[in-house]
């Protein structure tokens, strides 16, 4: 039996919604990043003896990068889903996001569900 991959739509609002909610747990992780940061800096430090401030610069590089690719997955998502709300109105008819959206596309076409005009969302 042969199975066809579905391509999952959601309408555009609910869309929206969930990219603004992982944004902002893009976001959330960040911020716990620099948290573990300030906490290693303040409960281990760099100046106690041995290798421990070796292994500790190495767990604060570690978490830094983490940390930076958070904030880049978080300011990347946010922009792309502001992007797409700023062209969600249609052109023809004047209304804002009344079409579907299928899940993982990168450039989003649209169909007016009011009054059938289409158009595409592109990335920037
Ligand atoms: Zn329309």
């Amino acid at each position: 039996m042969e199975t066809v991959p579905s391509k999952r739509t959601l309408a555009f609002p609910r869309w929206h919604e969930r990219q603004l909610f992982h944004a902002f747990a893009w976001l959330a992780t960040c911020l716990l990043g620099g948290v573990v940061i300030a906490t290693i800096l303040e409960f281990v430090g760099l100046d106690t003896p041995g290798i421990t401030p070796l292994i500790t610069l190495v767990v604060l590089y570690v978490t830094g990068l983490m940390t930076i690719a958070a904030w880049r997955r978080f300011w990347g998502l946010l922009s792309w889903t502001q992007h797409c709300a700023g062209r969600a109105t249609c052109a023809r008819c004047g209304a804002y996001g009344r079409f579907d959206v299928a899940t993982g596309a990168i450039a989003i076409p649209a169909e007016c569900r009011r009054c059938g005009h289409r158009w595409t969302i592109e990335p920037s």
